[in-house]
Formats: C-alpha cells, structure tokens, sequence
C-alpha cells in the first residue's frame, strides 16, 4: 500500500487463532484491520492433526479446517490478510506506530501481537544433520513417511503426548522419552498415552545423540538419569516437541516476564499504550486455541477503546 492511501486502524501481526480472532472482532467492531502472516493462516494450528477440545465441534475437526474457518471469517467482516513480512514497529512520539512491512510502510494507533512462539530444538548431534531424513518437529507433516516405522517422541507437554497418540494410530512402535518422572501434559492426554499399547513410556530419559548413516537416521543414543546409563537404541524417526519460545524481536522495548513472554494485562495491553499482545506470545497461563482466540476478542475490542479515546470518540 502507498503511503498516500488510506492507513488501516489496527495492523495485527501474525494470523494464527489469537491474530485472526482480533481480526475478526476489531473488522466487526468496525476498524480498518490489517494482519501480516508470513506463511499461511493458522500458525501452530496448522501442525495439529484432531483438535477434540475446541467448543462447538463435538466431531474433531483438524488444525487446517479450522484456520481456514478463522481466516474466512475474519474476511467475511472486513478484515485484510497480507502474506508478508514485517520488519519493525516503532512507537513515534505521536501515539501511532510505524510499521514497515514487505507491503510497504503503515501508520497506525494500535498494534496487536500475536506472533506466537517458535518451536525449541534439543541441541543435540545430529539433530540439524537429520532434519528432514528423519527428525522432525511435526508429527502431522512428516509422521505418514515413517508408517509401521519406529519412531522415537521426545517431551512430555500436551505437544509429546498430543502427538504421540497421532502417531500411535500409524505404527505400533512409539517410544516417548520425558525427562522427568511424570508428564506435564493434562492429565487426559497423558492417560491415553500411558495407557497406548502401541506407546512405550520412558522417564527420565534424555537424548544423547542423534545417529545415522548420512542420508536417514539408523540410532539414537539415550542416557536414562534413573539409572545413569547411556545407551543406543534403534530408531527411524525421532519427533522433537519441547515447548517453544515467544517471537518477540519485534517489540524489543515491551516489558516480558523471566521466561521472556510478553506482560500483558487483563484487556491484553502491553506495557507500551498501544500496543496490544496475544496467544503464545504473552505470559497466558493456558496455551489452548479457545485462550488464544479468546485473548484476541479481547484484545480488538480494548484496542477499538483505545482508538476511540486517542480520537476523542466515546466508545459504545
Ligand atoms: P510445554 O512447554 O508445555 O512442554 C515442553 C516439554 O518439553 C516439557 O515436558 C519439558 O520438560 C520438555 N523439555 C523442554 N526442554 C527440553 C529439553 N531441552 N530436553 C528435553 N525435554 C525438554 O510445550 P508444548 O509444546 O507441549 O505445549 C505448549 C503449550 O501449548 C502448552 O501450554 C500446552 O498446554 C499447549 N498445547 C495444547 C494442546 C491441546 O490442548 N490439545 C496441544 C498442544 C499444545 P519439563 O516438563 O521438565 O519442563
């Protein structure tokens, strides 16, 4: 867009469930709303095969179907999806904010983050070697290649566990290592995975190494802290879900809690006026796709608040 025409209202960065949901309320709430995705809609949605906890679908529906359903949406009302990059956000001493983007450069009163977090890598050899022949941080995308194939699953949040049932129903021969004693993931989730015949549960295990002979992976080298031993083990796959860590880079000037997510309040405003943070980004105490689309309700309609008080408009 030319810097001549008209500005949007809200810019929302990133178009996962928490993005798309702001989009959808701040269009309906009648704001110009523009929101940068770098790949396709639905950020971390996108990798989960069944979504059986979402409200209102009491037949699971997959991630892609349901970002889909989002992004339409949010259309539907007015909203704009742009497939580019954004490259910074500056607060000017104007209370606006100049966002350049791969579509050119936007002035606006509020922004919303809704960045999410990028997927942890264990930092063990043979972990970078083996990505894609072998090491994957999908099970969705690259779990079908490894069918009635053993595969090694490597965490223990809803992710681990999630996953591992996804990979369960394709081989019987699933290995989960955790390093710790017990599961983080909700108690549901890892009921059905202790309780999966085709799942072996090991704790207190961690990754040495990741082995192969250069072109897929023959072996992985585990250390069990039980018992102090290391030992190698033969794998064909080794799927890696260890949490992730919040995109940020963008708002290096906004306050985050210790483990570096974005503080947010109640309404989901940041500590810069303005400025506006949502889903995985922000320290929430619940990563789900109903908080995340919950915190993006919130979030357009506080920042409409927001924009009509900066233009002298009482908001009704
Ligand atoms: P989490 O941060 O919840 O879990 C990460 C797991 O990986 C933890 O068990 C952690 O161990 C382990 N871990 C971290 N670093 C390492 C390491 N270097 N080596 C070995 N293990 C490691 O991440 P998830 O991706 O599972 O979940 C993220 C959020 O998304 C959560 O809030 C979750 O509830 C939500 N989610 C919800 C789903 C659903 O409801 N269907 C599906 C997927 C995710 P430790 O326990 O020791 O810290």
């Amino acid at each position: 867009m030319s810097e001549n025409k008209k500005q949007p209202d809200i810019i929302i960065i990133g178009g996962g469930a928490a993005g798309l949901s702001a989009a959808q309320y701040a269009a309906r709430a009648g704001l110009s709303a523009h929101v940068f995705e770098e790949m396709a809609p639905g950020g971390l949605l996108l990798i989960i095969d069944e979504l059986e906890n979402y409200p209102g679908f009491d037949t699971p529906i997959s991630g892609f179907e349901l970002s889909d359903k989002f992004a339409q949406q949010a259309e539907k009302f007015g909203a704009v999806i742009h497939y580019g990059t954004v490259e910074s956000v500056t607060r000017t001493e104007k209370d606006s904010f100049t966002v350049v983007t791969s579509d050119g450069t936007f002035t606006v009163p509020a922004v919303i983050l809704a960045t999410g977090a990028k997927r942890r890598e264990l930092g063990v050899p043979g972990e970078q070697e083996y990505q894609g022949k072998g090491v994957s941080y999908c099970a969705t995308c690259d779990g079908p290649f490894f069918k009635a194939k053993r595969m090694l699953v490597v965490g223990g949040g809803d992710s681990a566990c999630g996953e591992s049932l996804f990979l369960s129903k394709l081989s019987g021969d699933i290995v989960i290592v955790h390093r710790k004693d017990r599961f983080r993931a909700q108690r549901s989730i890892a009921g059905m995975v202790e309780h999966d015949d085709h799942i072996e549960t090991r704790f207190m295990h961690t990754v040495n190494r990741i082995i192969g002979d250069g072109k897929k992976i023959t072996a992985v080298s585990l250390h069990d802290n039980a018992t102090n031993r290391d030992y190698e083990e033969p794998f064909d796959a080794v799927f890696i879900f260890i949490g992730s860590d919040p995109r940020t880079k963008l708002v290096p000037y906004a306050e985050v809690d210790e483990a570096g997510y974005i503080v947010t309040d109640e309404l989901m405003r940041t500590s810069v006026p303005g400025l506006f943070a949502v889903g995985d980004v922000r320290n929430t105490p619940f990563r789900q796709v109903v908080t995340a689309a919950s915190d993006g309700a919130i979030a357009a309609h506080a920042a409409a608040e927001y924009i009509d008080e900066l233009r002298g408009q009482a908001y009704v």
